[in-house]
C-alpha cells in the first residue's frame, strides 16, 4: 500500500481519492453544488448511486452531473499522477476551478431544445446562445 500523494495521511486507493481524502473532498466541496449534486456527500459510492438513478435521463441536471464527476475523477486521478510522476501540484481551488471550466466547455460544445428554461440553466454556467457551437452558423 503507498500513502496518498494527495494528503499524505491514507493510503492511496480509489475510495480514498474519490473523494474522501482531505485534498479531493475539498474539491468536490467546490464543485458539487454547480454541478446539481449540493446533496451528494464526498463519497463514492454515493455519488455513483446518484449518477446511476439519473443516467437514462437526458436532463440538463443529469447531463452537467455526469460531465462534471468525469471530469473531477479525470483531474484528481492527474493531480495524484503529476505530484507521484512530475512533484507538479496545484492547490484543491485551482483544481476545482479547472473542473468548473472543462464542464462548461463541454456544456458549450453540445446541442439544445432552445427555450427560455435552456437559456436559464446556461446562464447559470455563464453560457449565452451565441456561445453555444451551434448557434444556428
Ligand atoms: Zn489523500
Amino acid at each position: 500500500m503507498m500513502c496518498c500523494p494527495l494528503c499524505y495521511a491514507n493510503f492511496d486507493s480509489i475510495d480514498h481519492l474519490f473523494f474522501r481524502c482531505s485534498y479531493s473532498a475539498s474539491v468536490w466541496s467546490t464543485i458539487r453544488t454547480k454541478l446539481g449534486l449540493g446533496d451528494i456527500n464526498h463519497v463514492w459510492t454515493d455519488i455513483i448511486l446518484k449518477l446511476c438513478a439519473v443516467a437514462g435521463s437526458k436532463s440538463f441536471e443529469s447531463i452537467v452531473a455526469r460531465i462534471g464527476v468525469a471530469a473531477a475523477s479525470y483531474y484528481v486521478w492527474q493531480e495524484r499522477n503529476n505530484r507521484l510522476f512530475r512533484n507538479q501540484t496545484r492547490p484543491p481551488d485551482v483544481l476545482a476551478g479547472i473542473i468548473l471550466g472543462v464542464t462548461r466547455l463541454r456544456l458549450v460544445s453540445l446541442t439544445y431544445k432552445r427555450s427560455l428554461n435552456v437559456a436559464v440553466k446556461l446562464a447559470k454556467w455563464n453560457i449565452s446562445e451565441s456561445d453555444l457551437f451551434d448557434n444556428g452558423g
